[in-house]
This record gives structure tokens, C-alpha cells and sequence, in this order.
């Protein structure tokens, strides 16, 4: 991969001094463009809720000082407009609390219509990837899009503040090919020691870049302190990351990547012609039920299957939770091939 895009500044901006400090620390470590948040939508009402639209004079000085291009979140119509207006912003990022709103999604691409401002969306705080979709799909037509994958509110116990179901991201990727893909370490991991593995393994898994929150004094920052790195501290995460290619030329990789391409072509062509033989006596199955006037779904027969298949995934070393997954969408399948 060439460099990543890395996209780095304060949580939020705080002071005119933080946020020049903090932009004189990052230029000279790659950083392509600066983030900062002016309007926080912090859980709890009462905390620090961002220092509004005169934070936007600060941004276009960082801007003129430092050559970096510019990023802050927008949450509704008025902060798009104001943005726009002070032409302080190159790029405009929507946020995890409002891609999970419809209706302020909605707004902010009406505020959008007739520019070409990029913008990235956040994923929602749920893992629901028709939201994220459905945002994206809102705001087409307006400038250039790409995906910021930032973790999800996480069900039970995590050591991740916000739990990253990589494959939840990855499967964006595949609806939305070509769209520039970062992440974001810091929202995830919510802890400094934290960034540094998860970025190397957002750039392991192809993406394109990474949204990493720094401060020039991160212990004192008014939001989000326990996840800021300082400028040093991000420049030795950047130096030690190691990058991957897409692809290679080099002819010995090449035939060794292709066999076992070709190896797995072929088992995925095996496994399909198995599904259509299992949705074959499944249907047989739903015809002989129905003569029988007998119920589609007996829950103790497919409690059965599942435990003693979960028995055999166990013993060839198969992730449990993936067959499950999988299973329960053969079972699902099966149950509407009967109705
Ligand atoms: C942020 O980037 O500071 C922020 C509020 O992020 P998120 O929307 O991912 O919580
Ligand atoms: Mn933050």
C-alpha cells in the first residue's frame, strides 16, 4: 500500500494555542489533514460541549501555517452551513451519534446539495449495517464519500470501549467498493496503549487510512483524555506501522497466491453445489411436512443440529461463533425454502 491516509488532531479544539500546538506537532510526522471537533455531542449532558463556530478561525490558521488540510464533525444542517460559509473546512466528518439518525442525516444532506465538500460517515453506534448504508445512500450525489469505521457500543464486557467487528467493516468495504475506508484506533480502543495494534491491524485488513485522535497535552484535554496520544507518541506508532501491499508483480508470489487460489475457488465451488443439495431435501423435507400437516420449525430438532454441530466444528478446530453464524443462515434459509 502506498502511505496511509492518517487524519490526526484533538478530540476536540479546545484553545486557540491547543489547537496551533497540536497541528505543529503533527505536520512534521505525515499528518495529511488535522481533525478537530468544535460542536461535541458528549454522552452526558454538563460536560465540555465544544467551543462552536469560533474554533473555524483556528482551523484556517492551522491550515495556513502548516499546509494541512482540515476535518471537523458536522451534526446537523447549521453546522454544515457554517462550515461551508467560513470555508475554513476542507473535509466534513458526520459522527457515530448522528449516522444513527435518519432525520439529521437527512438535513445535513440537504445542506450539502450543489457542493463538493468530502465527507466521511462514521459507522452508527449499533452494528446495523443498513443504517450505515442508508446514510451513505442519503448523502449520495454530494461531493466525495468515504467510511470511517470507529467500533460499536459493545453488548456485554469488552476491553474495546467501542467493539470493532472487523467484519461488519469489512463487508462495507464489499458494498461499497472504491470508497475511501479509514479507522478510526482511537474510538475503539478508547485507551492511548491501544491505538498502535489496532492500527496495524486496520492497515493488516486493507484499509485505507486512519482517523487518530492527538493532543499536545493529552492528559489535560477537555474530552476524550484517556485516548489521546501527544505528537511524539503518534509519531513513534506511525514509524513502527508496517505497511502491506495490495498486490505484487514478483513472479514466485504470483504462482504460489494463484494455486492457492485456486485451491479455494475449487472448494468454494464444492460448497455450493452441497448448499443446493442440502435446500433440495430441504424442500423435500417442507413437502412431506406439509402432507403430514406437521409445523415448518421443530425448535428441539434445530437445537439438536446446532449442539452437535458446534461439537463438530470444536474437534476441526473451526471458530464457534462464525458456525453459528453461518448455520443459523442455512437454517434460515432452509425454513423459508419450506414455506
Ligand atoms: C470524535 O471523533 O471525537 C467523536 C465524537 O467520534 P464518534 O462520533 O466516533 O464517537
Ligand atoms: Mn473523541
Amino acid at each position: 500500500m502506498d502511505r496511509p491516509l492518517v487524519i490526526a488532531g484533538p478530540c476536540s479544539a479546545e484553545s486557540e494555542s491547543q489547537v496551533l500546538e497540536t497541528a505543529r506537532g503533527l505536520k512534521p510526522l505525515g499528518v495529511g489533514v488535522f481533525r478537530a471537533g468544535l460542536w461535541k455531542p458528549r454522552t452526558h449532558p454538563g460536560g465540555f460541549e465544544g467551543v462552536g463556530e469560533k474554533g473555524l478561525s483556528w482551523l484556517a490558521r492551522v491550515r495556513e501555517e502548516t499546509g494541512m488540510k482540515t476535518a471537523t464533525e458536522v451534526a446537523g444542517a447549521k453546522h454544515v452551513e457554517v462550515c461551508l460559509e467560513s470555508g475554513a473546512v476542507d473535509i466534513l466528518w458526520i459522527g457515530a451519534r448522528t449516522t444513527s439518525s435518519p432525520f439529521l442525516v437527512q438535513e445535513i444532506a440537504e445542506a450539502l446539495q450543489g457542493t463538493n465538500i468530502p465527507v466521511f460517515v462514521k459507522n452508527p453506534l449499533s452494528p446495523d449495517m443498513d443504517l450505515w448504508s442508508g446514510a451513505l445512500e442519503r448523502l449520495s450525489g454530494v461531493g466525495s464519500l468515504g467510511l470511517i469505521h470507529r467500533g460499536f457500543t459493545p453488548s456485554g464486557s469488552s476491553p474495546w470501549r467501542n467493539d470493532p467487528l472487523w467484519r461488519i467493516a469489512i463487508e462495507m468495504r464489499t458494498r461499497f467498493p472504491g470508497m475511501p475506508f479509514l479507522v478510526d484506533p482511537s474510538h475503539i480502543g478508547g485507551d492511548r496503549r491501544f491505538v498502535g495494534e489496532l492500527s496495524q491491524k486496520a492497515l493488516d485488513l486493507g484499509f485505507d487510512g486512519l482517523m487518530i485522535e492527538a493532543h499536545c497535552n493529552p492528559s489535560e484535554a477537555l474530552s476524550d483524555a484517556a485516548q489521546q496520544l501527544s505528537p511524539s507518541q503518534l509519531g513513534e506508532i506511525l514509524s513502527s506501522l508496517r505497511l502491506r501491499r495490495q498486490d505484487s508483480d514478483d513472479a514466485a508470489y504470483r504462482e504460489v497466491i494463484d494455486s492457492l487460489r485456486a485451491r479455494i475457488d475449487d472448494i468454494d465451488e464444492s460448497l455450493l453445489a452441497l448448499l443446493a443439495d442440502r435446500q433440495a431435501v430441504s424442500r423435500e423435507i417442507g413437502r412431506y411436512k406439509k402432507e403430514h400437516g406437521i409445523a415448518i420449525v421443530q425448535a428441539a430438532r434445530w437445537d439438536e443440529v446446532m449442539t452437535s454441530v458446534l461439537e463438530r466444528a470444536e474437534a476441526l478446530g473451526l471458530p464457534a461463533d462464525t458456525v453459528r453464524r453461518i448455520f443459523t443462515a442455512i437454517h434460515a434459509a432452509s425454513v423459508r425454502s419450506q414455506e
